[in-house]
């Protein structure tokens, strides 16, 4: 069978994702969309997206919220105002929300477990994910019980050489790659996932990444674009393609059918707000941006992100249509992995 990737070697999947980088072949994207219909019967699920913050202790050569990049304007949102947020996310329908922050040491790990039990008190119905960068085992731990049902923390490249040319010394490949088991340990729906087009990326590193995923068989795998920023080192060099991006999206959608692959903003920055290659290569969930429209331009991981969302009624109702006119169901539940479900 063609694309019977997950019995791929490396080499095979090195010369698969270069061929797919130089002429997409139409039938990986069938296969992906088949799958996705197959497992999650074409539903987009849709998560709330808050950016609680952007101040970052960490210092990654491609990230635009780097310690050093003082040409960026820092905010932090009160917990009040994260939760208003979702409080109206949550009236507007939305029942999954995501949390997610640069590793901002002036907002606790106490005063996130606060805004975690406030949410679980709020709204019982509804899911919570975090994202906010390296924890301790133990902090994860506390998260958890508070009532975050999941956590994404990328693992941003697999090949530890790879990881170390765009990351400077004092973060570590193998600490990512513990607090990825930590997370799972604990009991968190876990997230991992990767940049394609970063600075000195091959097919050999990609090919890396999915074998990667197939050992650690992750929840959620996010998958984007790295995106120039004009105010890190890496200011000089090219974008990653839409393409290659779509072509990684197909080919984890079939290494790991049931996992759940986010729409990435990057990747639909890319697309200039079009969603449908992204649903056709199988990603099966959308995270619009709630956070307050005057901090959203802030958080400016990359340059030209785009910053519509579903804060409103309106901005939500376009989503909901862009979905159904892919062909696609917008779902509003928790969203949880097929493993998750009763
Ligand atoms: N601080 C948290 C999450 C915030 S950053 C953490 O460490 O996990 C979220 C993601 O944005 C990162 O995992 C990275 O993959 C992505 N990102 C950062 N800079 C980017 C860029 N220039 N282009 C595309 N994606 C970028």
């Amino acid at each position: 069978m063609i694309y019977d990737i997950r019995n791929y070697s490396h080499a095979e999947l090195t010369s698969i994702i270069r061929e797919n980088f130089h002429k997409p072949d139409p039938r990986l994207f069938e296969l992906a969309r088949k799958t996705a219909f197959k497992y999650y019967d074409g539903r987009i699920f849709i998560r709330g997206l808050v950016e609680i913050s952007n101040y970052c202790k960490n210092n990654c050569f491609y990230c635009g919220i780097r310690r050093d990049n003082h040409n960026l304007e820092r905010y932090r949102l009160t917990p009040e105002v994260i939760l208003a947020c979702v409080q109206n996310g949550y009236a507007l329908g939305l029942r999954s929300f995501v949390m997610q922050g640069g590793e901002d040491p002036g907002f606790s790990d106490d005063t996130m477990l606060e805004v975690i039990r406030e949410f679980r008190r709020n709204f019982p119905d509804a899911s919570l994910t975090l994202s906010l960068g390296e924890k301790s085992r133990e902090v994860y731990r506390q998260f958890f019980e508070a009532g975050a049902d999941r956590y994404l923390l990328r693992h941003e490249t697999a090949s530890k050489t790879h990881y170390d040319r765009i990351h400077p010394p004092e973060m570590s490949f193998e600490a990512r790659i513990q607090g990825l088991h930590d997370l799972t340990s604990v009991g968190f729906q876990t997230g991992a996932g990767f940049m394609v087009g970063s600075p000195f990326q091959t097919p050999e590193d990609l090919a890396h990444d999915m074998l990667f995923l197939k050992g650690l068989n992750p929840h959620m795998v996010g998958i984007g674009p790295f995106i120039t920023q004009a105010d890190t080192p890496f200011a000089d060099y090219p974008s990653g393609g839409a393409n290659e991006t779509l072509v990684m999206l197909a080919l984890t959608k079939l290494m790991l059918p049931k996992a759940m692959l986010p729409a990435t903003t990057a990747l639909v920055t890319l697309l200039e707000g079009n969603r449908k290659p992204a649903f056709d290569a199988g990603a099966n969930v959308v995270m619009p941006n709630i956070s307050p429209l005057d901090t959203r331009k802030l958080y400016n991981l990359y340059s030209g992100k785009l910053a519509t969302g579903a804060e409103s009624a309106e901005g939500l109702d376009a989503l909901v249509a862009q979905i159904k006119a892919a062909g696609y169901t917008p779902e509003f539940s928790r969203g949880d992995h097929i493993e998750y479900k009763e």
